[in-house]
């Protein structure tokens, strides 16, 4: 499995060898969920989405510890602390905050950012999904960036070959079932920055697709992992050695923007994950329907708001659902486990 990481990672230079564009030296750019990375891009910066960096983290356990030294609540989700944490650890030239359509916390980051001296950039996805709102969010994050217009189409180009290769990558996953789970999940969320440069995670997906082409084609049941992005290591490797196939990550493959229009706002408006449950079912369903999935994981994070939306899945989804709940940056403990392996079984069950 390709295991990379972002935002100036030693790894990341050691993987990219061959790397073409000469990294900025306007400074790293963090995010705390997806946004509109081409403004990044085409203002010099390098984007960083600080959950890859804190998840990929050999020792993630003590971006959460720093956290709770300062003062935050051991009742409150890990990513959160996660995220302040890698934050407080590293130099960069600002921290854009999603202050509607990611997280309930993140103003109460923002500020905490802001008061430690970072400099904080907010941004919005409006709830309802207006166009005009929407507009002005990212006119608003052009000129606070000083994104530059030429290059941003230059930009956009070069991203929009990269997703479509991330496409390519999804479509492989539950057409021709070479793909696992928990590598479509890795090229997916880390889209999101795309590690930093583009033209390199373009080449890098390119050598994945054909390496990926020479397999065999993968057993096990089709399943759809819906929710937030697993903060546990394991998941997917353990759902594969117990016959099931992860064929559909619901919210990394929005974090890849599989939709293709030319206009930058269209595009945000299309991408679900901000505008809510509802925006997301439509997805959801679509999705169910085209890679014949058979059961859904539902992954909630500990002490997130959205494991309310539970309710709403479970009577919407025509699958069977499991609902699995996550906390620490480790492995799945043994009943997460046994959950997972009778949930497979159950669908085994039902295919004869
Ligand atoms: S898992 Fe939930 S509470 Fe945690 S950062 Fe994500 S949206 Fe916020």
């Amino acid at each position: 499995m390709y295991v990379l990481n972002g935002c100036n990672n030693p790894v990341k230079r050691i993987i990219f060898k061959s790397m073409t564009q000469s990294p900025t030296d306007k400074g790293i750019i963090g995010f705390t969920t997806t946004v509109p990375l081409e403004l990044i891009f085409a203002a010099g910066y390098e984007p960083c989405d600080l959950n890859n960096i804190f998840v990929t983290d050999p020792d993630p356990g003590r971006f959460i510890e720093r956290a709770e030294r300062d003062g935050f609540p051991k009742s409150m989700c890990n990513w959160i602390k996660g995220i302040y944490g890698v934050i407080m650890e590293r130099e960069m030239a600002g921290v854009i905050t999603v202050m509607e359509g990611d997280c309930s916390n993140t103003q109460a980051l923002a500020e905490i950012l802001r008061y430690r001296g970072v400099r904080t950039i907010p941004f919005s996805f409006p709830y309802d999904r207006d166009p005009e709102v929407l507009t002005r969010e990212i006119d608003k994050l052009k000129k606070e960036l000083s994104t530059d217009e030429e290059s941003l189409s230059e930009v956009e180009t070069q991203i929009t070959a990269a997703r479509s290769k991330l496409s390519e990558i999804d479509a492989m996953t539950w057409s021709e079932r070479n793909v696992t789970g928990g590598e479509n999940h890795l090229w997916l969320v880390r889209s999101s920055d795309m590690l930093g440069d583009v033209r390199e995670y373009t080449g890098a997906a390119e050598e994945f697709i054909g390496a990926a082409r020479k397999r065999e084609r993968m057993e096990g049941i089709p399943l759809g992992y819906i929710g937030v992005p697993p903060i546990v290591t394991n998941l997917y490797e353990f759902i594969e050695s117990v016959g099931g196939h992860v064929v559909y990550n619901e919210t990394q493959r929005q974090f890849a923007l599989p939709y293709e229009t030319a206009d930058i706002v269209e595009r945000y408006l299309l991408y679900t994950y901000p505008y809510g449950i509802f925006a997301r079912l439509g997805d959801i369903g679509r999705e169910v329907e085209r890679r014949g999935i058979q059961g859904i994981i539902h992954y909630v994070q500990a002490f997130c708001f959205r494991a309310i939306e539970d309710v709403i899945l479970r009577e919407t989804i025509p699958v069977p659902i499991l609902t699995v709940e996550g906390d620490l940056p480790r492995a799945i403990d043994t009943r997460t486990k046994m959950r997972i392996e009778a949930f497979i079984e159950m669908l085994e069950g039902r295919q004869y």
